[in-house]
């Protein structure tokens, strides 16, 4: 596998140096070279095969030999651990839970084939490697918890201090190990410069192998694409005929972009939604024809505040106009008032409680259905677990989930973290103390 990056198509790198390096060196976005169609009988073959098996041979098609086959298979076993169950709510509509691994956001997936894979390329370096992450919330317990126990790493999570919810600060406060947690008496800005200008410092590049792991490393992307195969490979065989839809509650486009490479790879999607809340770049990019990011608005689906999507370099590298675009993808997006109801909405209806990330893929899914009708199979892809989100659960007026083992455990711990001063030689000396 090669990869070539969107603001350069004769900077072609290897998957290694792609997953090392994260950005490419002119700021752009690694993207592959090739995107292999996977043989017909996949698909079929697909509905008798486990997660894992599926998850391999797509693995193999794309990698292309890149890797041996045998050091896949143990990088699948162990970061693929959890399932992505298909619930039924009716007939044609369905949630695809991916929120069933251990920060119970699907954020795991990608993190944990991200640091596998990583181990993999440096586990003979000399240097300890030391993952720097800027934090608002779950990327860093997702990336923590990817890393966790693994020898020859250390994870240094920076968060802004009093501004994640009580929640996100013990999950990411708690794991211990080799995860470091920095509280950081500054915004989120403050905390992602720091980690910049911690890459630049020569004598921190001098003691340590830095790495970022953040969200646009092509290695967070890859396993993301695996759950919408096996998604379809749930489907009962009675839907197989209808159109399908996946509506992905995004913010920087990250989910969304993987289902549009498993499409490049063969399955069958009709279209997909882009469901935003009131941080609608891409839905009016679709309508308009014009990308204008803004600074993000603060929503109750906060993990998708993001005001300049990262991945929207990679849909333009797909598909090179917005009129192709439109063709696959259909742009919805709203408020947290539409989002309460929605909430609502499918308790009403299924008795199913969602939180506020995924009420907004149900909503952008009944609104695409209002224009195209219900003749075809929707899936809605739920991000998180509702536990995550008890404040938003009460404000829409449904009564609270049972509190997953994992979480209630995260929150008999004690937090433990450095409180640092907003300024950089303070994190530097911390760092190079380690
Ligand atoms: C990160 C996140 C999203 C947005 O995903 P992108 O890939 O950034 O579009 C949606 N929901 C939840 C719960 C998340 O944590």
């Amino acid at each position: 596998m090669r990869l070539y990056s969107t603001n350069n198509p004769n900077n072609i790198v290897s998957l290694r140096d792609a997953v090392l390096q994260g950005l490419a060196s002119d700021g752009g976005l690694f993207f592959p070279t090739k995107i292999p169609v996977l043989p017909p009988d996949f698909f079929r073959l697909s509905r008798i095969r486990s997660f894992q098996e599926i998850a391999l041979q797509a693995a193999q098609s794309l990698f292309q030999g890149a890797l041996l086959n045998s050091d896949l298979k143990t990088i699948i076993e162990e970061a693929i651990n959890f399932d992505a169950p298909l619930v039924r709510l009716d007939a044609t509509t369905h949630v695809l839970e991916l929120f069933h691994g251990e920060t119970l956001a699907f954020k795991d997936f990608g993190a944990r084939f991200l640091a596998r894979l990583m181990k993999h390329y440096l586990h003979d370096s000399k240097q300890e490697t030391l993952i720097l992450v800027a934090t608002s919330g779950d990327t860093g317990s997702a990336v923590a918890h990817g890393f966790f126990g693994m020898d020859g790493f250390k994870v240094c999570l920076l968060y802004p201090s009093g501004k994640v919810s009580t929640i996100q600060e013990q999950q990411l406060t708690t794991i211990g190990g080799n995860v470091i947690a920095l509280e950081v008496q500054g915004t989120f800005d403050d905390c992602q410069r720091f980690v910049k200008q911690a890459f630049l410092d020569s004598d921190l590049r001098k003691r340590f192998q830095l790495s970022s792991a953040n969200s646009i490393n092509i290695a967070r992307l890859i396993p993301q694409m695996f759950y919408y195969l096996r998604a379809y490979s749930q489907l009962h065989h009675s839907l197989l005929s209808k159109p399908l839809i996946f509506s992905v509650p995004s913010g920087n486009f990250g989910n969304l972009t993987a289902g549009l490479f498993a499409k490049r790879m063969g399955l069958p999607v009709s279209k997909f939604i882009a469901a935003t809340n009131q941080n609608d770049i891409v839905p009016k990019f679709l309508a308009s024809g014009q990308f204008e990011p803004k600074p993000s608005v603060q929503t109750l689906s906060n993990a998708m505040d993001v005001g300049n999507p990262s991945n929207f370099a990679r849909m333009l590298e797909l598909y090179g106009s917005v009129e192709k675009m439109r063709e696959d993808i259909f742009g919805a997006s709203f408020t947290d008032a539409e989002t309460l109801e929605g909430m609502r909405e499918m308790y009403c209806r299924y008795e199913y409680i969602a939180e506020p990330h995924t009420a907004i893929g149900y909503l952008g899914l009944e609104q695409y259905r209002s224009v195209v009708g219900y003749n075809n199979v929707g899936i809605v892809l739920a991000t998180a677990h509702p536990a995550k989100f008890l404040d938003a659960i009460t404000e829409a007026g449904l009564k609270a989930p049972a509190i997953p083992e994992r979480l209630a455990q995260a929150f008999k711990k004690s937090k433990q973290s450095t409180l640092l001063p907003n300024d950089f030689s303070a994190l530097k000396a911390f760092l190079m103390s380690l």
